[in-house]
């Protein structure tokens, strides 16, 4: 089994200023980054996003759940292929918005 770590964005508004679930993380799974990248100018705090890149060293503490003001952090634990086809879905879809 694997961690599942999902965001509701609707929810999580504002993560540059807030980050607290990346802050309280021990295995340091979060990362905050923008989500584009535009040439000449920095990116506005709302395009910034949060999410759990290194979900596989998460040891399933519930920190990050507790922790957020917004009850945006869900956290599901899966079996690895459930979400490799997860992500593989995610991918596909995003080739053809292409
Ligand atoms: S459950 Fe614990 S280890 Fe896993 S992402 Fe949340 S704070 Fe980090
Ligand atoms: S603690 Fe919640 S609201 Fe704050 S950045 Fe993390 S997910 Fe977003």
């Amino acid at each position: 089994m694997i961690a599942q770590i999902n965001i509701d964005y609707a929810l999580c508004r504002d993560p540059l200023n807030c980050r607290k679930c990346l802050s309280v993380c021990p295995s340091v799974v979060f990362v905050c980054g923008p989500t584009k990248v535009w040439k000449g100018r920095e990116s506005d705090s709302r395009e910034y996003k949060i999410f759990g890149r290194y979900y596989d060293k998460c040891s399933g503490c519930g920190d990050c759940v507790k922790v957020c003001p917004a009850n945006a952090v869900q956290l599901i634990f899966v079996p690895r292929e459930q979400l490799a086809r997860k992500f593989r879905e995610e991918r596909a879809a995003q080739l053809k918005e292409r």
